[in-house]
């Protein structure tokens, strides 16, 4: 059995983290590093997906779960969009492999960022 992942251990309460939606699948927390006024991260709480495309192949439902309390979050933190990034490899900015999107809001104008 590998170590738990780094959102894991927030969820457990091993390490800080403010958990701002969990439901009986999926939680969501800030992100450490912001890179837009809204910047948090919705995860299933099952390890077993690394990614987006194995999560989309193996538990399509709890994909759309992912999607659901991403729209919540920006409807309770911000204007109610919001982009919806998912990082899939590590050339592709993705450094946690315990899958997870990306959810940003109350952009600025000309401030998309792009990582
Ligand atoms: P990835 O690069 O895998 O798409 O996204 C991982 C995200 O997790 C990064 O945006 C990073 O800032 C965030 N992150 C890494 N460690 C922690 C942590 O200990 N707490 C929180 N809240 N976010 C973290």
């Amino acid at each position: 059995m590998s170590e738990p992942s780094i959102f894991t251990r927030i969820l457990q309460g091993e390490i800080p983290g403010e958990i701002l939606i969990e439901t009986e699948n999926v939680f969501a927390i800030r992100d450490i590093n912001p890179q837009a006024p809204l910047h948090v991260l919705v995860i299933p709480k099952t390890e077993q997906y690394r990614d987006v495309t194995e999560l989309a192949a193996g538990d399509p439902a709890l994909l759309a779960e992912v999607v659901a309390v991403a729209k919540r979050i920006a409807v309770e933190h911000a204007n109610g969009e919001y982009r919806l990034i998912f990082n899939n490899g590590p050339s592709a900015g993705q450094s946690v492999f315990h899958v997870h999107g990306h959810v940003l809001g109350d952009i600025e104008e000309n401030k998309l960022v792009g990582f």
